[in-house]
């Protein structure tokens, strides 16, 4: 139970309207995407770093642990405030501070929600490599603390290829900054690439300098269909072993095929297995070279179908099959359990034949699809009840999957980070070492344990 007092010290330090505390008003800050949810006894907003830093030195004196909060769209509970956390949201710090074209970046603030940046870059005819599929609604920061991205991290990368410095407050109510203004830069240890992707347990991120990329002015849309895994694996190996490297590439197996045909009446012909969605981007003058040489690499493995988009109507009817999926899935009504792990693509045909043999052996209907150009498949297992999820045979079934990725070369998670959900599994892909001097850093950052606590490491 918060002591009356703390709520009291919070509504001196901040505006009227940054103190939250009746349930009703915390409510919605007690969830994300992992349907997981927690009441928060108080929420705070804050839109300067001096406030932040406020915060965070009367926490650690009184020894308040601190959920940071970007829009609560992740997947594993990062921002569901266990333990007796406080909400502390960043939504009100949504500044775009810099756009510097001549330099390739942009300074902004944490709370700047990721498509409002697109937008404004786009003015610049520049863009923000990053593109996670909830980039209308997910803030920079959440996607610099998760090292989130979409579709075209394999050509441009995740935050980690694509922020140059960071500033951000420690556990103990300190200021650090990191990186640089330059395109190159080798003096000191490269904090900005450990604090990416850290999940906020070592700092609240209060500021970030990108590196934004000019955007090409052509793309052209394919779709390939196969008749059998290993077709689909050669020819996504064939794609990523020559210079065009495709912008997206995406990958729908036989379930998702059969999912996407009930919504999208037959997109896909009879008997098909899989299939790819890929596009590339380039110049108006190169493009179809581009173009050209990328149908010779389709061409040199068994396809089924391969359709050119001619035109924007063809273009949105290829990705609203691809993007009719989720819908479908939610559709299906039942339950499900949405991983997001990631393999080697040479090892994506193992992983899609053995997911095969385990879905009979569990009696589990599981559905992948994914970023194939990074071997990041999301694999949904699917129920009819809350307790089939929950089973034995559930867990059995979870525990031999991640088992098997990890024996593949594989990670557990290619994009949505651990968490609360995942963390019982860290150890699998972690060892103790290992494991223990993560934790040695994170008291380094956080001494007394209060941002975060108990999640990812
Ligand atoms: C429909 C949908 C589609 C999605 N698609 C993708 C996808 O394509 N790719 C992908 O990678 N993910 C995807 N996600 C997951 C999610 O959107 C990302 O993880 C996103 O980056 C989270 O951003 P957020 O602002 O909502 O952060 P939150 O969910 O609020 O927080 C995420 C984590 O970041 C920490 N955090 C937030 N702000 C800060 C800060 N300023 N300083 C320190 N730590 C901070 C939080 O404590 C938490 O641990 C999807 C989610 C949904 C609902």
């Amino acid at each position: 139970m918060l002591d009356k007092k703390h709520i009291k010290y919070f509504k001196k330090l901040l505006p009227e309207d940054f103190v939250l505390h009746e349930p009703g008003d915390c409510w919605a800050y007690g969830y994300d995407n992992s349907k997981l949810h927690v009441l928060p006894e108080c929420v705070l907003f804050a839109n300067k770093k001096i406030q932040i830093q406020e915060i965070i030195k009367y926490c650690f004196t009184n020894n308040i642990p601190i959920t940071t909060r970007g829009r609560g769209t992740g997947n594993t509970g990062g921002s569901v405030p266990i333990d007796g956390s406080i909400v502390l949201s960043l939504e009100k710090m949504s500044q775009i501070l810099n756009i510097d074209t001549k330099n390739r970046l942009a300074v902004v603030q944490p709370g700047v929600i990721n498509k409002k940046l697109q937008d404004m870059l786009k003015e610049e005819n520049f863009f923000w490599g990053p593109d996670p599929s909830s980039q209308d609604y997910s803030t920079v920061g959440g996607n610099i603390a998760n090292n989130s991205a979409g579709p075209r991290a394999i050509k441009y990368g995740t935050p980690r290829d694509n922020i140059l410095g960071l500033e951000f407050v420690s556990g103990t109510g300190e200021i650090y900054k990191t990186g640089v203004r330059t395109s190159k830069g080798v003096v000191g240890l490269d904090l900005t690439r450990l604090f990416t992707g850290s999940e906020g347990v070592l700092g609240i991120l209060t500021e970030a300098t990108l590196k934004i990329l000019p955007l090409n002015n052509s793309i052209k849309t394919i779709e390939v269909t196969f008749d059998d895994i290993s077709s689909a694996s050669k020819t996504i190996i064939n794609l990523m072993t020559q210079p065009v490297t495709p912008y997206k590439l995406e990958f729908v197996d036989k379930q998702s095929i059969s999912l996407i045909n009930t919504i999208k009446t037959n997109h896909y012909e009879k008997n098909t297995n899989s299939a790819i969605l890929l596009e590339i981007d380039g110049e108006n003058e190169y493009i179809n070279i581009m173009l050209s040489k990328i149908i010779t690499v389709i061409k040199k493995s068994k396809f089924k179908k391969l359709t050119i988009a001619e035109n924007q109507i063809d273009i949105n009817n290829l990705w609203s099959a691809r993007k009719s999926l989720s819908p479908a899935l939610r559709e299906l009504g039942g339950y499900k359990i949405n991983e997001d792990i990631a393999v080697p693509i040479s090892n994506l045909t193992d992983l899609l034949e053995k997911l095969e043999k385990i879905s009979i052996k569990y009696n589990i209907k599981i559905v992948n699809f994914g970023h194939a150009g990074n071997g990041n498949i999301h694999v949904n297992l699917l129920f009819n009840t809350e307790e089939e999820k929950k089973s034995e045979n559930s867990i059995k079934c979870l525990e031999e999957i991640f088992d098997l990725v990890l024996s593949l070369d594989g990670t557990l998670s290619g994009e949505h980070g651990i968490g609360v959900i995942k963390k019982q599994y860290l150890n699998k892909e972690i060892d103790k070492n290992t494991l223990t001097l993560m934790k040695k850093i994170k008291k380094q950052f956080d001494p007394k344990n209060i941002l975060n606590p108990n999640k990812s490491i």
